[in-house]
């Protein structure tokens, strides 16, 4: 998952999308990169979070009231700066690129571009093939007369040939910003105008810190292009099947933000008073509850009220250490997770304790904190989940890459419980799942369930556009490769 953004402004742009890529950290952690147009092409990229790749000096560099930038979080490849984005061609006009998402056609791609189309590819990012296939696409149309048209031709041409999930927006020199969202809308991305000002961003967060009010979801299949007199072209490219990631709403997105219309916050608190039903179901009766911060915080909170059970902050977060997921190999997760987090002992000690987490992957986050709670004294400790199992990899874009790594892989409910250690083991319901994130019709009260789809893959292996064995052997071979 990576988090994406593009402005095009009165002003120079260089600072807004430093702050707008702060807003958007959560989504990826190991580059960060922004590219800006002032009549040229000027780029600053490199690894590491937001903060530590841009100082003064290289803000100063980065002029131009237009820019796009990126913050990268790896699934694939060796994660080394040449995959940190944005990436540009020279031909045509120029054309800088940034995404969120995963290209699953991405090997037969880079192997047409390099072998049939002889354009050269420097590195293992799937928006180089993005890239290269939009401004191929570009290079085909009347240049001598560029037009919104020719922009869309391209995108088509895009959508003809790249499969997976893709979330663009691009920077065509002196002639506008571009953005465009796969036909399955798999990956968030929002449209806002200001006047004369645009942004477009993976969240509505990144919006709040820069001013914009009001925004619009670029829908699946869509393409909107602003050009450099500040006219908004907008084209439904192909027709959309929405299917936005689920797991966005579960773990991955701000609270803050709102994507496809749902508010994640209320989503997470729709998720916790559907899982205190689960809970109460099993008999479970515990003293206090404790979320596992952050993501469970909300969530934790209708939990408790939903149960008339007394909330506590039982775990603190040391917030100066990274997510744990991101910290590759197992013993460093381990490790790190106890770096972490740690137990209040007053809030836990001779007392039965409901733990709520989003989402259990491998079981090593879990694991550790039932462990740490029983030896911080509480009596029991059971754990509740306010997503169902995770089995099966995600292909467009979230770091669970292979089967091998989910505890849920061929374990029932009982067998992962005691893997984690746990007195009780509470999942979220697949039906209570879809449910509570897409929240009650609009204009009825929580009675009727909207109609929505979600591409739920991680859950039940239905990917929206489909995928080959062939590609999921690929996956764990790569993985295999770079292990994370
Ligand atoms: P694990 O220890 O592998 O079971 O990971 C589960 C923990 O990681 C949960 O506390 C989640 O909040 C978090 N998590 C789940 N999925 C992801 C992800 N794709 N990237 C980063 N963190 C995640």
């Amino acid at each position: 998952m990576c988090g994406v953004i593009g402005l095009l402004t009165r002003r120079e742009v260089g600072p807004d999308l430093v702050e707008g890529l702060l807003a958007l950290q959560h989504r990826g952690q190991d580059s960060a990169g922004v590219l800006t147009s002032d009549g040229t092409f000027h780029l600053k990229k490199g690894n590491g979070t937001v903060g530590s790749v841009f100082n003064p000096k290289n803000l100063g560099r980065l002029t131009g009231t237009a820019g796009i930038g990126q913050v990268r979080y790896p699934t694939i490849g060796p994660g080394s700066v040449e995959d940190a984005q944005p990436f540009y061609v020279n031909h045509p006009f120029g054309v800088a690129m940034v995404h969120n998402g995963n290209v699953t056609n991405y090997f037969d791609l880079r192997r047409e571009l390099m072998c049939e189309d002889f354009r050269q590819l420097t590195s293992f990012s799937d928006v180089e093939p993005l890239l290269n296939v939009f401004a191929e696409g570009l290079e085909r149309t009347d240049l001598k007369h560029f037009s919104p048209a020719s922009v869309f031709k391209a995108v088509r041409g895009v959508f003809d040939r790249a499969h997976g999930a893709y979330s663009v927006v691009a920077l065509i020199h002196g002639r506008g910003l571009l953005a465009f969202r796969d036909p399955f809308g798999i990956k968030p991305l929002v449209f806002s105008q200001q006047g004369d000002e645009f942004a477009f961003a993976s969240e509505s967060v990144a919006f709040d810190r820069l001013g914009f009010h009001g925004f619009t979801d670029v829908k699946p299949g869509e393409a909107i292009f602003v050009d450099f007199k500040g006219k908004v072209h907008r084209s439904q490219i192909q027709p959309g099947t929405p299917r936005p990631c689920i797991f966005e709403f579960v773990y991955f997105a701000r609270p803050d933000s709102v994507i496809d219309g749902i508010e994640v916050y209320e989503a997470r608190l729709r998720l916790g008073e559907r899982l205190a039903r689960e809970v109460a179901r099993q008999g479970l009766k515990p003293d206090v509850i404790v979320p596992v911060p952050d993501t469970a915080r909300a969530a934790a909170s209708s939990l408790a009220s939903a149960l008339g059970v007394e909330l506590r902050e039982g775990l603190i977060k040391n917030r100066y250490i990274a997510r744990t997921f991101i910290m590759h190999g197992q013993d460093r997760r381990a490790l790190s997770v106890r770096q972490k987090l740690n137990p209040v002992r007053s809030q836990v000690q001779g007392r039965d304790v409901l733990l709520v987490d989003d989402s259990i992957v491998r079981g090593t986050t879990s694991r550790e904190i039932v462990q740490m709670v029983r030896d911080a004294g509480a009596r029991r400790v059971f754990m509740a989940i306010t997503a169902p199992p995770l089995r099966c990899p995600c292909v467009y874009g979230i770091d669970m890459m292979t089967r091998g790594e989910f505890v849920a892989k061929s374990r029932t409910v009982e067998q992962i419980r005691k893997v984690i250690g746990a007195d009780a083991l509470v999942y979220q319901t697949y039906e209570g799942l879809i449910e509570a994130v897409a929240g009650p019709q609009p204009g009825t009260r929580n009675s009727q369930p909207a109609t929505r789809q979600f591409c739920t893959a991680c859950f039940n292996g239905e990917y929206p556009t489909g995928v080959t064995r062939r590609y999921l052997a690929q996956m764990e071979r790569e993985r295999k490769r770079w292990p994370k």
